[in-house]
């Protein structure tokens, strides 16, 4: 099944006849697809939409587009302390909208000139494996055509989960598929989830006035995050008056002539405009496989794979959100190229997904790699821990923006210092662009006394790490 020339299409005579046929042209697929072509194999991406998927065309890209009006926003609004004298008259929504779409097509733009310049073939259409691993296609503009390939990976993603009482209808209760794109903004919404996409969308339309009730039915929001980072970010929204409920459930909506009326479990009710369903995303395999096929779907609907991403049948693999690991853009490309090693022979490491990054672009950001206090005690370990606030920061006072913290989660020695780094869990400003030296800490296994003496560059967010870092040696500067 490895191929062992870079097309063996070319020894099988079939023109339609690849070394990798992936079916799904988000993250994952796409990855596998530019990695695999970059790696000399002959490739082929079936998509049925537009490549790029979920991530670019109704997920991280559109949805970070618009939290950066809501924070254009914020920085006007507060542009009076830096002596900026700026009135606010209202947001032009259909003006963000259109930002959004052009950043969205200027991807898109890049990222199908890359397939094409890497020479992948992009088929247009369904992919629906057979019981015999042959690909067919159709229904798109390339027709019906079978393909086949040494190697198929699935990576037809995710769509949003909804619940009972809460049909989509668009109008009254939206996905993040319909609120991306919504043509006006509500004056309330109501927010069910407390997750990354739930907190993202609060943020976004409570910073763009809208009045915003978080409906989280577990005991607190972030549920994975460390509870310090967590906490945060509820005092934080409560300041923007963003209302969170957790603890609740919902049982339904009644819809009257301009808002709908959300019944809690509690009894009580909460009348709003919107009703934002934001509680997770469902693997997506409609008409995927064929009967037969030999790969397994797991009850919840995802296709059950090794740490290598191997369904079972030989050759085919499965990538992305399809699959039960960290519904993220970079998980999905980590696991295409994961994908194109194995099939190359490289021995290739499983991915460590327990130590992903994880960026929620909420206001304040949050950013973690690595256990959370709370996971480090439970899976055993003695820890030390370190936190270490913004206020004291003198980039974020400059920047107007103290509220947060950098904590730092280390293994205990048996002499009671701070040994391995298990995790860094950051809230604050900018702190998604910030994790990446936490990253390869935790990564590479680094000590505490691994990594204190690095110089961080000063006057930096960054050097809030550093310092929590030299804080666990037992001596710091300004900590
Ligand atoms: P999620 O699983 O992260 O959060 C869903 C939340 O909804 C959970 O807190 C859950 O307890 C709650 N919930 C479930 N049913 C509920 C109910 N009936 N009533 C009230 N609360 C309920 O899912 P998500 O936020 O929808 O995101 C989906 C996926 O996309 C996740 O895997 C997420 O990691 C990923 N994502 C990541 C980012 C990011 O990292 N920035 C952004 C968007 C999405």
């Amino acid at each position: 099944m490895v191929p062992t020339s870079a097309n063996p299409a070319a020894a099988t005579g079939g023109d339609d006849h690849y070394d990798l046929v992936i079916i799904g042209g988000g993250p994952a697929g796409y990855g596998a697809a530019l990695y695999g072509a970059a790696a000399g194999l002959h490739v082929a991406l079936i998509e049925k939409a537009k490549v790029g998927g979920t991530c670019l065309h109704v997920g991280c890209i559109p949805a970070k587009e618009l939290l950066e009006t809501a924070a254009m926003r914020r920085h006007v609004a507060s542009a009076a302390a830096f002596g900026i004298d700026a009135t606010i008259n209202g947001v032009s929504w259909s003006t963000t909208l259109d930002r959004k779409q052009t950043v969205i097509d200027q991807l898109y733009k890049g990222l199908s000139g890359l397939l094409k310049g890497r020479k992948v073939t992009v088929l247009d259409g369904h992919g629906t494996m057979a019981a015999d691993r042959s690909v067919r296609v159709s229904g798109g503009a390339s027709g019906d055509v079978t393909v086949t390939g040494d190697a198929v990976a699935l990576a037809s993603g995710s769509v949003p989960r909804t619940i009972p009482g809460f049909e989509v209808d668009g109008r009254f209760v939206v996905t993040s598929d319909e609120l991306l794109s919504l043509p006006e903004l509500p004056a309330s919404a109501a927010v069910i989830g407390g997750g990354a996409i739930g907190c993202e969308f609060a943020s976004m339309m409570a910073d763009l006035g809208v009045e915003v009730t978080v409906l989280e039915a577990l005991p607190k929001i972030l549920p994975g995050c460390d509870d310090d980072i967590t906490s945060t970010v509820v005092r934080a929204f409560k300041k923007r008056k963003i209302t969170v409920k957790t603890g609740v459930g919902v049982t339904g909506h009644t819809p009257g002539a301009s808002t709908t009326t959300v019944a809690l479990a509690d009894g009580s009710t909460l009348e709003v405009e919107l009703v934002v369903v934001a509680v997770g995303r469902a693997p997506y395999t409609d008409g995927l496989l064929d009967a037969g096929t030999g790969v397994t779907v797991t009850e919840r609907g995802h296709i059950a794979v090794d740490d290598r991403c191997r369904t079972g049948v030989a050759g085919v693999y499965a990538i992305g959100d399809v699959i039960a690991t960290p519904a993220l853009a970079h998980v999905g490309f980590a696991e295409g190229i994961l994908v194109v090693q194995d099939l190359l022979g490289e021995d290739p490491a499983p991915v460590d997904y327990g130590r992903v990054p994880w960026c929620i672009y909420c206001h304040p950001e949050v950013a973690f790699t690595g256990l959370s206090e709370q996971a480090a005690v439970e899976a055993g370990y003695e820890v030390v821990v370190s936190k270490h606030r913004y206020i004291g920061n003198g980039r974020a006072l400059i920047l107007g923006e103290p509220d947060g913290m950098v904590k730092v989660i280390a293994a205990k020695r048996p002499d009671g210092t701070a040994g391995q780094v298990l995790g860094v869990h950051m809230v604050g400003p900018w702190v998604t662009e910030q994790l990446g030296q936490a990253y390869l800490a935790v990564n590479w296994e680094a000590t505490v006394d691994d990594i204190a003496p690095f110089v961080q560059p000063h006057p930096t967010l960054s050097e809030l790490f550093g310092e929590t870092v030299m804080a666990l040696t037992g001596r710091g500067l300004h900590g």
